[in-house]
């Protein structure tokens, strides 16, 4: 995959992009990551990106030509004209981003995050954007920090990123529920347990009290979700058990 950012801050994207999972997976050669800089497609002696809104009002507007400028050069080194690039503009008045669009882009050939800043970009820059993408709402200084998000999320599902393809399928929201409670060593820490049934080795035990801890949480923090999803009959049996109990704690799972 390719993914091309476009920003005026370009400081302010990469960082991130030479950390953990992002940079290991341009190390693998998985996706291609290019940070440009808008103001290196302005002409003038100021670089000037933006100007003040027509109409007048507070604060500035990205002006469109070094956008536009910016694109047909992604498009003009490409060597496959005709492949489909997704161009999407971070705003928050896009479509919310979740866990199944995070899937739907990690299938793409080539991706191009276009960064608002200050009041936001010229609106006919829209005639190249494909997609309008919101990280939630409320409204951030700039579109980078939310295309970085995106970006994160997708990458994680590109196949073989991961070390671990299960890693993935357990997280919370790739199947529908929310992930279940994780431990490791010590076993004993400050008093707290480990739940025994972990130490128990019983793959077929460890992974029904996984289960059914995936869906308590889900149905204690985010009961909308198991609305969404196909329950199996042993998942409504879990489902029964959880009911019949009291939501727990930590020092609960104590003695599991
Ligand atoms: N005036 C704009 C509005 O109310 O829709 C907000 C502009 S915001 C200060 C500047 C830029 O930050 C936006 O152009 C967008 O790229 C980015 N941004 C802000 N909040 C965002 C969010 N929730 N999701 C995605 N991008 C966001």
């Amino acid at each position: 995959m390719r993914i091309d950012i476009l920003t005026l801050f370009p400081n302010m994207v990469k960082g991130p992009l030479k950390e953990s999972i992002l940079k290991r997976a341009q190390e693998k050669g998985l996706v291609k990551i290019n940070v440009l800089d808008i103001r290196s497609f302005t002409h003038d002696r100021h670089r000037t990106a933006d100007d003040a809104p027509y109409g007048g009002g507070a604060g500035m507007v990205l002006k469109p030509e070094p956008i536009f400028e910016a694109m047909e050069s992604i498009k003009s080194k490409i060597k496959n004209q005709k492949s489909k690039i997704k161009v999407i503009l971070m705003t928050p008045q896009g479509k919310r981003f979740d866990q199944g669009m995070a899937k739907g882009l990690a299938r793409e050939k080539h991706l191009v995050f276009i960064c608002g800043h200050y009041e936001g970009i010229d609106e006919r820059i829209k005639r190249m954007v494909t997609d309008e993408i919101s990280i939630g709402d409320y409204v951030l200084t700039g579109g980078e920090l939310a295309a970085l998000v995106v970006i994160d999320a997708l990458v994680r599902l590109i196949p073989g990123v991961l070390g671990k393809e299960e890693s993935i399928i357990c997280d919370s929201f790739y199947s529908g529920l929310l992930d279940y409670p994780h431990y490791t060593r010590p076993g004993k820490y400050r008093g707290m347990r480990v739940p025994k049934v972990l130490l128990s080795g019983d793959h077929k035990r460890i992974a029904r009290w996984r289960r059914k801890e995936a869906l308590r949480r889900t149905l204690e923090r985010r009961p909308d979700l198991l609305k969404e999803i196909k329950l199996s009959n042993e998942d409504k049996r879990l489902l029964r058990e959880i009911k019949g109990l009291r939501p727990r704690g930590v020092s609960d799972l104590e003695g599991e």
